[in-house]
């Protein structure tokens, strides 16, 4: 612990905590400090810890959570890793994802495993030195690591967290730690005033656990008046230019600008020792990407099953307008409810999305959304069950009536899509996936290599089940070709179909290594196919 580092300094630790609400844009927040360190040259690691008795995020039901984040290495996270790589740009990996759940098994393991010589295990200091230990392993290589504490401090499941974070400060030296408190004004529309009570108790339980913040972001639905700051620092001590307001914007993606502009610039300058002005040039590209007024505007169909979140397809939907703005089209995106859907809801848009899910669920409908595409060539980008089911849909077109994957139809004898071998009976169980970075071979000349510009792929990946090769003439009879598959050749993982504008389907998850400022290349080659 305090080695010299990439640029000669002590590593620094930023703890981004919540108070009053969760929900309010912590993990923005905090991914945007990282965004502005990073434009000054900072290498920025970033973490988020979990108060959940989860061991990871693979079984978390995506209606409440939204979306399950896969990393490069596997890793099932929660949606907030995804912000943090889009921001940030960078592959993050099961160290920037820690668990109560899985820090706690892991504690317990090793007492089982007698490395504890005996000593009563306790929260503090076993439970608490474990999260710090994670702190600091998630750390290495940084200039400075930003960890997230999930949840609002007082939470109960959260204070191990939050003493950790406290103790951590005598580990490495308090000047290298700098604490941030996300905390929520209300503003009360019958008296038109913004409410500070709930940020000041928030901001005296956090003192109560011996964290004296060093700024506060001030959550507002609109700008607020100075005097919120004020009263806020009046009554919690820190100093009133560090308690910076940070109204509702057009996009998050204008936070790091927001940031930059802020005294909390000072505050960061100071702290990593670095007064440099940031390069923000990157995000006030896309600024202006997302506020351009494009001439044409294309709508996208999303088949989706969980209609009432759409959280849960987070990654989707950001990859798709992603690809929009990097061509300056505008993109609607129309949800399809995979359960209720039909050739008009088909008809009615430019281009098709499937995206990943996992069981029956309105699975007839997508595979009619992928027959249609095909019957009709209306442009159609498959994304990991919608490749699935635009292979159930092909063999379907060329006389396997019962064609489908064995997740939805264990006894069809054409089981076009079926368990990968070793994962026979586990399919209940979490952690039995194929996950995480797998490399693919594309055919050259495929649309898909086209999209790419090259034939050697890497893609996360998220699933049990693959594509039966014994099926392979029917499927191709069907409409589709194998377009890519694993190095060995023995897993499929691209189709497409030769007719249309665009149909491609991978058995990866691309939306997950798309970036605002640097869409990806399925995601652009489906959207350019509906405007050229
Ligand atoms: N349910 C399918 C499988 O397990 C697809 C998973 C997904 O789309 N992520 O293979």
């Amino acid at each position: 612990m305090g080695e010299t580092k990439r640029h000669g300094l002590k590593q620094k630790y930023i703890f981004v905590t919540g108070g009053v609400l969760s929900g309010v844009g912590k993990g923005i927040t905090a991914a945007s400090i990282g965004s502005v360190l990073q434009a000054k040259g900072a290498y920025v690691s970033i973490q988020k810890c979990d108060p959940y008795l989860n061991v990871d995020a693979g079984l978390l039901n995506p209606a409440e959570h939204g979306e399950c984040f896969v990393t490069k290495d596997g890793a099932e996270t929660d949606l907030d890793l995804g912000h943090y790589e889009r921001f940030l740009d960078i592959e993050l990996t099961q160290k920037n994802a820690s668990l109560a759940g899985r820090i706690m098994s892991e504690l317990i393991a090793s007492e089982r495993a007698g490395k504890l010589s005996g000593k009563t295990v306790q929260v503090i200091p076993h439970f608490t030195n474990a999260i710090q230990d994670k702190i600091a392993e998630a750390a290495e290589g940084s200039d400075v690591h930003i960890v997230e504490i999930g949840g609002t401090v007082g939470d109960y499941e959260g204070l191990a967290f939050v003493e950790a974070i406290r103790e951590f400060a005598a580990r490495v030296g308090r000047e290298n730690c700098l604490y941030v408190h996300v905390v929520y004004v209300p503003f009360i529309g019958t008296s038109k005033e913004f409410k500070t009570k709930p940020a000041q108790n928030a901001l005296q339980d956090l003192r109560s656990f011996g964290i004296f913040p060093d700024a506060v972001v001030v959550r507002t639905e609109t700008p607020a008046p100075e005097n919120v700051a004020r009263k806020i620092s009046l009554l919690s001590g820190v100093p009133q230019q560090y308690i910076v307001d940070m109204p509702n914007v057009d996009t998050v993606y204008r936070i790091p600008e927001t940031i930059a502009n802020s005294p909390l610039h000072e505050l960061l300058s100071k702290f990593i020792e670095n007064d440099s002005q940031p390069d923000l040039g990157k995000w006030q590209r896309l600024i202006t990407a997302v506020n351009g007024h494009p001439s044409k505007t294309v709508t996208i169909g999303l088949v989706a099953k969980y209609m009432d979140n759409e959280d849960t397809y987070l990654s989707v939907t950001e990859a798709v307008k992603a690809a929009g703005w990097t061509l300056g089209v505008g993109v609607d995106i129309k949800w399809i409810n995979a359960e209720d859907c039909g050739g008009d809801d088909f008809a009615g848009v430019d281009a098709l999305i499937v995206p990943g899910g996992f069981g029956e669920r309105g699975i007839e409908g997508k595979i009619a959304a992928a027959t249609y595409a095909l019957e009709h060539k209306k442009p159609y980008l498959g994304l990991c069950l919608g490749l699935q089911v635009a292979v159930i849909a092909a063999a379907r077109r060329s006389g396997l009536n019962d064609a489908n994957s064995t997740e939805f139809n264990p006894t069809t004898p054409h089981n076009v899509v079926y368990i990968m071998e070793g994962q026979e009976g586990k399919e209940s169980t979490g952690g039995t996936l194929r996950l995480g970075d797998y490399p693919a071979v594309l055919k050259e000349g495929s649309k898909a290599a086209e999209s790419y510009g090259q034939t050697d792929i890497i893609e996360r990946h998220r699933h049990r089940y693959e594509v039966n090769q014994k099926f392979i003439q029917d499927i191709e009879r069907g409409g589709l070709v194998i377009s890519g598959t694993s190095p060995d050749g023995k897993l499929v993982e691209y189709v497409e179909a030769a007719d249309n504008p665009y149909f491609v389907a991978t058995q990866a998850h691309p939306e997950f290594k798309s970036r605002p400022y640097k869409a990806h290349p399925l995601f652009l080659g489906l959207i350019r196919s509906v405007v050229d």
